[in-house]
């Protein structure tokens, strides 16, 4: 298990008795700076932002840097570059764990942006699904969004199955001309099976999938399973 995430550093705090209080007009607030860094296992890796937050001490209101005046926030600048960012924030940097701290990193983001793609599907976006009950090495196939409802996702298949997740479809592979309605909770039951192992957005024409293939009943076995009845 690797350990990892955001974490933050109180770097100052001052009292800020000319500022008066939005709630309760007392000016008896305090400033804090806070410096924002990456973490794997505790160990800082490296500094993101610096924020600033102002809390007032008598009421408890705590306002955050983009709910602060215009004004205001043209001075917090000066404040932040008056609170240094302390080099240990970078000691991660420093041993072993560097290029653990950037996978972790990356492995995040990307995690974050697989979320963010799942949690607002656009038009076009591509799935690769994982049918752990097919009992070949071909488990992945190709889920594509045709259009968003509220609630449901008009849906694609490719024709064809893969035995590893696709860089990109063979040539005679392509999404059928069909659209399937599928509901939002389903996508959601879905992903935490963990039968969605990539979302895809923004591609290219190399990559196939944008190609379409005509969805033909196989009459034959239409009437082979009608026989065999
Ligand atoms: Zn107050």
């Amino acid at each position: 298990m690797i350990i990892y995430g955001w974490r933050a550093k109180i770097l100052k705090e001052a009292p800020l008795t000319n500022i008066e209080c939005e709630n309760c007009k007392e000016c008896a607030s305090h400033i804090g700076i806070a410096s924002h860094y990456f973490h794997l296992f505790w160990i800082p890796c490296f500094p993101y932002a610096k924020r600033v937050v102002i809390a007032c001490n008598y009421c408890g209101k705590v306002t955050k840097e983009k709910q602060m005046s215009p004004d205001f926030k043209s001075k917090i600048s000066e404040i932040k570059a008056a609170a240094p960012t302390p080099k240990y924030l970078f000691s991660g940097l420093g041993i072993l764990a560097a290029s653990a701290c950037f996978i972790a990193f990356s492995s995040y983001n990307t995690g974050k942006q697989q979320k963010n793609f799942l949690g607002s599907p656009m038009t076009g976006d591509i799935y690769v699904l994982k049918d752990n009950e097919e009992a070949s090495a071909y488990k992945y196939y190709l889920m594509k969004v045709n259009g968003v409802e509220e609630d449901s996702l008009f849906v694609t298949y490719n024709s064809y199955s893969y035995n590893g997740i696709p860089v990109q479809l063979e040539p005679e592979d392509g999404f059928y001309d069909v659209s399937v309605k599928i509901a939002k909770a389903e996508i959601v039951g879905m992903d935490v099976r963990g039968e969605i192992k990539k979302v895809i957005r923004d591609y290219g024409d190399t990559e196939g999938y944008n190609r379409i293939v005509e969805y033909v009943v196989d009459e034959e076995m239409y009437e082979e399973a009608i026989v065999n009845e």
